[in-house]
């Protein structure tokens, strides 16, 4: 049997680009903290591959989210509509703000929140949507755009999983983030680009990213230095974060052709097993494979967790589905969250890093069949 010894992770980053030579290049020029051109270019790039005006840089994904949230406005009088499946940072985030999380149940297939009674849990407290595309897959923005238009709600994307995914809106393609009225990224190890720890707000709307510029430093007012006429943050990213960040987005398509690789591997090797389903959408995507995820249920002679443990055993590393936010100690309540639940006890990741080779996949594959 192979890779006996070597464990094979479920994420691994790519860094055989330019990483290197441009993070020698911030060291050399001694512009190391969170002043220097690697921002400025890294921002530029970022926001013409999503396709939208501003881009702002963060120390990580979870400020991103807080940043955009308190640069909105929000506050303790006002709610926030989230998904019940998650990462954590999604509802922490609206919690730094005071704000309440209203959470609402997933799609039972592509794990986006449930549209379809999105409606009735808008109140007039509501003020921001977060849709969160998970583990790749778009949620269904061209209806979540019109709830939010027709309440007069803020729509912020969660685009931390999804970087690239691409959702129809009529007859358009559009990527993910630069949809709503600001998506947020996360550039942590694991996710599809990295810079160690980061994040990225994009945004097309002149004044938030204004905002968000004075707020990610502290709220220092334009007329004087140390006078902070609101409540900012630090939440700035490194020049050196920002080095490795632009050799990232650089290369992004070519990181990406990798993931669907890895994808279209798996989905057709698994597609015939009993007991294995592989989620869709039942509105137009182009997934990102982040995490490669397979609901795991009956016929399937193994539970979720039984699976986990044999691959492991097998030397492959893989990752049950989140928690949900209702099950969560601080945001633990009682509602209707089937579907989530549902996921959350059946859904499972295989490996999906860059340096993962066809015969690791056949061989996952391989033990899944056996
Ligand atoms: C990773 C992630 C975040 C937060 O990103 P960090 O950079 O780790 O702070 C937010 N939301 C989702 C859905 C994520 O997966």
């Amino acid at each position: 049997m192979k890779n006996n010894k070597k464990i094979i992770p479920v994420a691994s980053p790519d860094l055989t680009g330019n990483e290197k030579k441009y993070l020698n290049q911030a060291l050399s020029s001694s512009w190391i903290s969170s002043t220097g051109e690697f921002i400025d270019k890294f921002e530029l790039e970022f926001a013409k591959y999503i396709g939208s005006k501003y881009a702002v840089s963060t120390s990580n994904g979870t400020a991103a989210l807080h940043l955009a949230l308190a640069s909105m406005g929000l506050s303790e009088s006002d709610e926030v509509i989230v998904p019940d499946l998650t990462f954590i940072s999604t509802v922490n985030a609206v919690s730094y703000c005071r704000a309440t999380p209203i959470l609402v149940d997933i799609e039972k297939q592509g794990f986006g929140i449930n549209i379809n009674n999105l409606e009735s849990f808008i109140s007039r407290k509501t003020k921001v949507i977060i849709p969160v595309h998970l583990y790749g897959i778009p949620a269904n923005m061209e209806k979540i755009m019109e709830i939010a238009k027709k309440h007069n709600l803020l729509v912020l994307e969660d685009s931390a999983e999804a970087q690239g995914a691409e959702v129809k809106i009529g007859s358009i393609w559009k990527k993910v983030g630069g949809i709503g009225d600001a998506g947020i990224f996360s550039f942590y190890g694991n996710k599809i680009m990295t810079t160690g720890e980061g994040g990225m707000v994009v945004t097309n709307n002149k004044n938030l990213n204004d905002k968000m510029i004075l707020l990610r430093a502290h709220g220092e007012s334009h007329s004087g230095h140390y006078f902070h006429p609101q409540l900012g943050f630090n939440y700035r990213m490194t020049n050196m974060q920002a080095a490795i960040g632009l050799a990232q987005i650089e290369r992004i398509n070519k990181l990406l052709n990798i993931k669907k690789n890895i994808s279209d591997l798996y989905r057709e090797q698994l597609k015939n097993v009993q007991g294995i389903t592989i989620p869709e959408t039942n509105y137009q995507t182009r997934n990102v494979c982040w995490l490669f995820s397979i609901i795991v249920d009956i016929p399937y002679p193994l539970t979720r967790n039984q699976l986990i443990s044999k691959l492991a055993k097998k030397g492959i590393d893989s990752r049950p589905f989140f928690i949900p936010i209702h099950k969560q100690p601080n945001y633990i309540q009682k509602g209707n969250f089937q579907n989530s639940a549902y996921a959350s006890e059946h859904g499972l990741n295989l490996p999906s890093g860059y340096d993962l080779t066809n015969q690791e996949i056949n061989y996952i594959c391989e033990s899944i069949k056996n």
